[in-house]
């Protein structure tokens, strides 16, 4: 029988080779995370088709539709939709997406955080959740040209990649210093902005948005009454 003082002596004397031996080896990174943050107020057929392209293009294993919990850089300039609502239909959104493969998924790990979201917290919020991924950050070019002003944006630049899809308008360069691929996908000039606008003024959204998020739109009466349209200044953003 070894003596329990021995035991414990020959274990700290172990060489640091002998030591990393031990170490619990790293999950490999095997799956390819995409994370599309927005406002989605609502989400519409443009998120729809850029999280499923960006996929495609980029081999990701899933992308996360995070829906913000308070995008601070918007509220204060109009009303924003309650997160649950907004969450409710992303959930609509990405299960009518699923054919032929179910690729979007909703995420409401900001909306747990709590309080203003910042995607450098949620980036780190999913790797710890996720030790076996690597993750992409999915962005409009209007994004991609202000992700200098992003909360922790120097944490960003160095940790972050970024995966770009072009909007229609002026063509926008993203914020120098951040690792940003492009992907070229077919331009569907559609916003949220735009489709608030059409639900205030009685124009149909049908098309613009998936089938369910109408329904949804339709059956809590968002974006008919001037307390939700008063501060919206009505430009895209
Ligand atoms: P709003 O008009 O209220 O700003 P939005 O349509 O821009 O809404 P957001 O929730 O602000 O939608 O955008 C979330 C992300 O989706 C951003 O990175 C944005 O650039 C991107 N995005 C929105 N619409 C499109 C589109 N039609 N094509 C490509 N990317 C889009
Ligand atoms: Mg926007």
């Amino acid at each position: 029988m070894v003596p329990f003082g021995v035991l414990r002596a020959s274990a700290s004397s172990r060489t640091p080779t002998e030591m990393q031996k031990t170490t619990p080896p790293q999950p490999e990174k095997t799956r390819r995370i995409g994370v599309f943050g927005g406002t989605f107020d609502p989400p519409h057929i443009g998120h729809v088709l850029t999280g499923q392209r960006v996929a495609e293009a980029r081999r990701l294993d899933l992308v996360l539709m995070v829906v913000a919990n308070d995008p601070w850089q918007k509220s204060g300039s109009r009303y924003i939709t309650p997160a649950a609502l907004r969450l409710r239909m992303v959930e609509q959104a990405c299960y009518w997406s699923r054919q032929p493969k179910t690729v979007l998924k909703s995420s409401s790990v900001e909306i747990s955080s709590g309080g203003p979201s910042y995607t450098a917290d949620t980036l780190r919020t999913l790797a710890e959740e996720s030790e076996d991924a690597t993750f992409e950050v999915i962005v409009g070019s209007d994004a991609a040209a202000q992700l200098d002003t992003w909360h922790d944006a120097d944490w960003l630049a160095q940790n972050a990649q970024f995966v770009a899809v072009q909007r229609g308008g002026q063509e926008a360069s993203p914020s120098p210093g951040f690792r940003v691929a492009g992907v070229d996908l077919p331009l569907l000039e559609v916003s949220s902005t735009e489709i608030r606008h059409r639900v205030a003024s009685g124009l149909t959204i049908d098309h613009l948005c998936p089938s369910p998020v109408v329904a949804c739109i339709e059956a809590y009466d968002l974006y008919r009454t001037s307390a939700q349209q008063q501060l919206d200044d009505g430009a895209p953003s």
